[in-house]
């Protein structure tokens, strides 16, 4: 009763300082969360026929409930569209805490909110269905759908939804890069399911290494620990399991605790190596020094359930080691569904789905992808480079002025970001008119055609694609939640850049991404983390700065107090080694 009602009051309290919630979001940002405020839950009954014969609103249809979805919902007027979520889980995830959940540092039903519980607070109704999208229809405008409950439930199971907007945020999948074995004999971490098994896994092999009767050799091999791909994941869930043995599992299986080893195996020639240099040779060098075995420059070409086979690029030589459990983390893929969608849209070549500058997929203008699916295909400023000139040349005498220039500037730097990025890169560049200064740094009192490209011709190597983060898809999420909502305005007004290849304005401004920086926790109470403006920090102090970002990016109050609550036991009793 006590704690039921100091929870009321803390629920009270919080409601009553949104902006401080806001705040502290903002300034321990790193991209996007979710944070909401209570309001009355929606008690309506559901409508149950998804295809109403006219509805009045457009329909929005979304798919997926990871960081993008949810993020979207989280913000979306419901009551200006029809709006319905599709999505084979019925929870959001905060996947930056998987790899704690592989080792009881934090339970899995601490880092997953419901989406229910996400939407109810929100204006107007959302319907939710939970099952997987099999096929979208583009050029009808209808996506099927199937239930992926497994029990012997009556119905029919796979239902078709008709949509105006679809919004695509299904996430993607692992890739094996088609290495034999990986399927059927490698943990993966991608999901709260895959690291409730690992943990499982974990604790299986120490239960099997102590049983009697084994070789020393054979209870070595059930506790060899292979993690193959160095990025931030793989090497999260090393220092993680690394601290779940050192601090917990050598006190309980001290008779095998010696022939415990963890083999990280990155085939690039340095581990977490889209971080800072200083990053990447702390990480390699402490780990090192805990006793694991980090092999660069190695490439697995099969894993069986004994054995896993690499080659050393270095040696072409190839040499198979044994183990008790792999954890393959290497990468991304896309997912059938929308391998598929590609195709029916012109994409077929592509390795990625790809987006416009506002999130559209190209070849299809009602249907927008957002997060791990999609990648923006950025237009390049050379490919436009003589519309540009033209827009900017008011006078028509087929030369320009710094005065013409500056009067496209605003709208160059909104359309093409990459100009902005380019700029920040040279120092010698303090505004965007510096450009048009002659290679001995003179201004141009005016350019033509030949001299403007050459002002411009290195500014598109500036451009890069984004990664497939949180930060990112939640970003995605939230600004296409503002263009849905402000869709009728933008319409009439539109608030976007000139176009340069026609004539008037976009409807939005495009989507632009704020890079808050990236954390490495490394184990032993150490992290990393690579802050904008190339400031990196690193040790004891980094890793409390992890552990308040990672609690004010929670989604809910709810999962908050968990996540900090699951923190605690853990310095106090330590983790669960339970089987369960
Ligand atoms: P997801 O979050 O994967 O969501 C996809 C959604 O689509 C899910 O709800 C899924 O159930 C649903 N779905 C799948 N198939 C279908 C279908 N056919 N029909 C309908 N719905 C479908 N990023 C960071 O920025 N910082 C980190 O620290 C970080 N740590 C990570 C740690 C781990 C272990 C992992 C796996 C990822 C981590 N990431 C991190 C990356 C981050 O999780 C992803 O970039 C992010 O989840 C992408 O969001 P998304 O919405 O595109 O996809
Ligand atoms: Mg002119």
């Amino acid at each position: 009763m006590a704690i039921l009602s100091f929870l009321g009051r803390a629920s009270r309290t919080i409601k009553g300082y949104p902006k401080l919630l806001v705040l502290c979001t903002l300034s321990l940002s790193s991209g996007g969360l979710v944070a909401y405020s209570e309001s009355q839950p929606d008690t309506r009954a559901p409508h149950v026929d998804p295809n109403e014969k006219e509805p009045k609103k457009k329909r929005v249809v979304v798919l997926g409930t990871g960081w993008a979805g949810t993020s979207l919902l989280k913000d979306l007027d419901a009551s200006l569209y029809d709006v319905q979520v599709v999505s084979p889980r019925n929870y959001f995830a905060f996947t930056p805490l998987l790899p704690s959940v592989t080792c009881g540092t934090v339970e899995a039903r601490s880092i997953v909110e419901p989406i229910r519980n996400i939407v109810k607070k929100r204006k107007g109704e959302v319907k939710i269905w939970e099952a997987e999208c099999v096929k979208i229809d583009a050029a009808n405008n209808k996506i099927v759908c199937r239930s992926n409950i497994e029990n012997n439930l009556v119905g029919n199971r796979e239902f078709s939804l008709e949509y105006d907007y679809l919004v695509i945020g299904v996430g993607a999948q692992v890739n094996t890069f088609n290495t034999p074995g990986v399927m059927e004999n490698c943990h993966f971490l991608k999901e709260v399911e895959d690291a409730q098994k690992i943990r499982r896994s974990v604790i299986d092999c120490f239960e099997t290494a102590i049983l009697p009767g084994l070789s020393e050799e054979e209870r070595r091999t059930n506790l060899h620990f292979i993690i193959v791909g160095g990025g931030p994941t793989g090497v999260e869930f090393a220092a993680e399991l690394h601290d779940f043995l050192e601090e917990d599992l050598v006190k309980l299986y001290s008779a095998v605790k010696d022939l415990v080893r963890i083999t990280v195996i990155q085939s690039g020639d340095h581990i977490l190596n889209t971080f800072d240099e200083r990053i990447s040779s702390f990480a390699e060098k402490k780990f090192r020094r805990d006793g694991m075995d980090v092999q660069t420059g190695c490439r697995v070409v099969s894993v069986s359930d004994k054995d896993i086979t690499m080659k050393v690029k270095s040696k072409e030589e190839v040499c198979t080691i044994p183990h008790g459990l792999v954890v393959w983390s290497t990468g991304i893929g896309t997912r059938p569904v929308v391998r598929d969608f590609m195709e029916q849209v012109g994409q077929a070549k592509r390795r990625v789905l790809a987006t416009d500058e506002w999130l559209r997929v190209k070849g299809c203008e009602n249907v927008y992808a957002i997060g791990d699916c999609a990648t923006i295909d950025q237009r390049k400023v050379m490919e436009d480079i003589l519309n540009i000139f033209e827009a900017a040349d008011k006078d028509n005498s087929g030369t320009l002025t710094v005065e013409e220039f500056k009067d496209v500037v605003d709208d160059i730097l909104i359309r093409y970001p990459q100009v902005d990025h380019y700029l920040r890169s040279q120092r010698h560049l303090r505004a965007v008119t510096d450009l048009l200064k002659d290679p001995q740094g003179n201004d141009w009192q005016e350019v033509n055609i030949e001299q403007f490209k050459l002002a411009l011709s290195h500014v598109d190597s500036q451009m890069k694609s984004l990664p497939a983060t949180a930060q990112v898809a939640a970003q995605q999420g939230a600004y296409l939640s503002r263009c849905l909502n402000h869709r009728i305005q933008c319409e009439e007004k539109p608030e976007g850049p000139r176009r340069f290849r026609g004539s008037g304005r976009h409807q939005f401004r495009p989507f632009q991404y704020k890079h808050f920086g990236q954390f490495a926790p490394l184990g032993g109470e150490q992290a990393a983390a690579e802050l904008p403006g190339d400031w990196v920090s690193i040790g004891h102090s980094t890793q409390w700065l992890w552990y308040s970002v990672y609690a004010s990016k929670q989604v809910s109050w709810r999962t908050r107090v968990l996540v900090v609550s699951d923190w605690t036991r853990r310095f106090i009793f330590g983790r669960d080694s339970s089987r369960i």
